[in-house]
C-alpha cells in the first residue's frame, strides 16, 4: 500500500474567508498550486479533508460546497496537480438540526475523515503525512496515526515543505 498526502483545505490550500463557499472568494493560498503539481508530478496521491461546518450552521448547503469543489479541482488540474478525492465533515456539535447529527467521528480533530480516505483508497497511513494550519489538523493527523503532521503558516512556502516531505518519506534511501 502506498502512503499519500492529506491536507487541510481553508487557509491551508485556499484563502479562508471564515466560511468558504463562494467561487468568486476563491484563490489558492501562498504557492499551494505549485505543491500540488509538484507532488503530482511524483504520482503522490493528494487528499483534502476538510470541517465545514457552515452546513451545519445553514450558512451554505452541500450543493455550493460541491461546486466550490469542483471549481478548486479543476484549477489545480489546470496548473498540473491531482486531487484525489476530498472528504468533509458537513457537523457541528452546537448545530444538530440541519445534519441530524449532535456527534459525528469525521470533525477534526476526530481522524474519521483520513480513516475513511485511507479504506476507501487502500493508503497506508504509516507512510502518509497531515499537512495543515490548525492544531486540530495536526490532532487528526496524529489520531489516525499518520507518519507525521505538518502545521503550516499563510505565507510559509507550500513547495518548499512538500520538497522536503518528499525527500524524506517518500523516495527510497538505500
Ligand atoms: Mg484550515
Ligand atoms: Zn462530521
Amino acid at each position: 500500500m502506498t502512503g499519500a498526502i492529506f491536507f487541510d483545505r481553508d487557509n491551508t490550500l485556499v484563502k479562508d474567508h471564515g466560511y468558504t463557499w463562494k467561487i468568486s472568494d476563491f484563490a489558492f493560498l501562498s504557492d499551494s498550486a505549485e505543491a500540488l503539481a509538484f507532488l503530482h508530478s511524483y504520482k503522490i496521491p493528494v487528499f483534502i479533508v476538510t470541517n465545514q461546518s457552515g452546513i451545519a450552521r445553514g450558512y451554505f448547503d452541500e450543493a455550493d460546497m460541491f461546486k466550490y469543489n469542483k471549481h478548486l479541482t479543476k484549477q489545480v488540474a489546470l496548473r498540473g496537480g491531482n486531487i484525489w478525492d476530498i472528504a468533509y465533515c458537513p457537523h457541528h456539535p452546537d448545530y444538530p438540526e440541519k445534519t441530524d447529527t449532535i456527534k459525528c467521528d469525521c470533525r477534526k480533530p476526530l481522524p474519521g475523515m483520513i480513516k475513511m480516505i485511507s479504506y476507501k483508497w487502500q493508503v497506508d497511513l504509516n507512510k502518509s503525512i497531515m499537512i495543515g494550519d490548525k492544531e486540530t489538523d495536526i490532532q487528526a493527523g496524529k489520531a489516525a496515526g499518520c507518519l507525521k503532521s505538518f502545521l503550516i503558516k499563510r505565507t510559509e512556502s507550500r513547495v518548499d515543505l512538500c520538497k522536503l516531505i518528499i525527500s524524506k518519506y517518500f523516495i527510497e534511501k538505500t
